[in-house]
């Protein structure tokens, strides 16, 4: 391995050459079924013939010109973006963290130009992601990930996830805005109830406060729905988005309603990046597949029957795993030996998953899979099981 590189990451020695819809190819020429998606990204699989064209087609013209000129496709895509969501405004980032500052900074300012600019702080929740910046590293109040690295970014209050009595109590004259992830994902996937998302809405009308999701792993058609708050029937104020939202360009964006991106004037944010022509051309494309007549019904139902097969998974080896989580194509597998050692073995099987908090297994399959994919991942779901029952000192051998 590199020497190069920042050491922050602990890498798995394998090197990708290409990839092919759910499917990765080594150097070496060996294949793996890719049930991780680079961590809920590439939502419709490797080289997606029309994510390729959109992509080369835009190269070919333009890349970048800043927002200092009107850019059509981008227009374009959050147009199509406020059709089909809560929202009415939108800004494209490069990537979730942005984007999740982005809707703090939007929510903060909100309160700010209604006259009310003692409202600064943001209720969030216990076991969340948002992101690595300061602030998003604040929100979620990870000490693991906050340690070493200074004072922290001021204005968040942490609540137990899920819990309804702790957060009433939280709120203040101060408060802004509540954030949360409908479906947590670092956190060990684990789907907010959906009462639990209409009380969020309800105690922010009551206290004037704005909600916030952090979509940014469960959007994007993950769950079947294209956000995930659409299961709860209710909306947020603001939304964070990336991950699936470019389909592997990196690309992220906050949707906001008209009434809480009151206070977002000219000058008030940017970036230079966000919103260039090539990541405007791959999200057109990528909404253009997701939103073809039956692709998220497709979602929910290989959802159901992944869920389904894991379940009975779960029930054969409860030596291996614990418990199945998540909703959709966003599922997790709480492991009973350490989830690093699954995730290793199941590699060696030719299947890719992703650790998360509470010793989980992320499964985050691109959104194109079908019956095939679920079959050939339970195979080696079903050889890792065996591998570790005859190793663990509780198991039958
Ligand atoms: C990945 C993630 C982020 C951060 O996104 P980056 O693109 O890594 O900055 C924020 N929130 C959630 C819920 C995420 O899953």
């Amino acid at each position: 391995m590199s020497q190069a590189l920042l050491p922050t990451y602990a890498r798995a020695d394998l090197a990708f050459e290409r990839g092919e819809g759910p499917y990765l190819f080594t150097v070496d020429g060996r294949r793996f079924l890719d049930f991780a998606s680079g961590i809920a990204v590439n939502s419709l699989g490797h080289s997606h013939p029309r994510l390729v064209e959109a992509l080369t087609v835009q190269g070919a013209k333009l890349w970048h010109v800043s927002n200092l000129y009107q850019i059509p496709e981008g227009a374009r895509l959050a147009e199509r973006l406020v059709a089909n969501s809560f929202a009415d405004r939108v800004f494209f980032s490069n990537s979730g963290a942005e984007a999740v500052e982005g809707a703090l900074k939007v929510a903060r300012k909100f309160h700010h130009a209604s006259g009310h600019p003692e409202r600064t702080r943001v209720i969030t929740c216990s076991s969340a992601f948002h992101g690595r910046t300061m602030a998003t590293l604040s929100a979620a109040g990870n000490l693991k990930y906050l340690e070493g690295f200074g004072p922290e970014s001021e204005g968040f209050d942490h609540v137990a996830f899920g819990n309804m009595n702790e957060l009433r109590a939280a709120i203040t004259p101060e408060t802004a805005a509540i954030l949360v992830e409908p479906v947590q994902g670092e956190g060990g996937v684990r789907p907010a109830s959906l009462e639990y998302l209409r009380s969020l809405r309800e105690v922010c009308d009551e206290f004037g406060l704005l909600l916030i999701f952090d979509e940014i792993q469960c959007g994007m058609g993950r769950t079947g729905k294209l956000f995930a708050h659409e299961w709860a029937g209710i909306a947020p104020d603001v939304m964070a988005l990336a991950k699936g939202i470019g389909g592997g360009f990196p690309m992220g964006a906050v949707l906001a309603s008209e009434n809480a991106a009151s206070g977002m004037t000219p000058g008030t944010h940017g970036t230079t990046f966000g919103g260039n022509p090539l990541a405007m051309a791959v999200g057109n494309a990528v909404l253009d597949v997701m939103l073809e007549e039956g692709f998220l019904a497709k979602v929910e139902r290989i959802g159901k029957l992944l869920k389904d097969r894991l379940e009975q998974l779960v029930a054969a080896n409860p030596q291996v795993f614990e418990e199945v989580r998540g909703a959709g194509l966003m599922l997790g597998l709480k492991a009973v030996p350490l989830n690093t050692e699954i995730v290793a073995a199941l590699r060696e099987e030719g299947l890719l998953t992703v650790g998360a908090a509470e010793n989980v297994i992320r499964i985050l399959p691109p959104l194109i899979i079908g019956e095939a994919e679920v079959d050939e991942a339970l195979g080696a779901l079903e050889r890792v099981c065996a591998r570790f029952s005859k190793t663990s000192p509780g198991g039958a051998a």
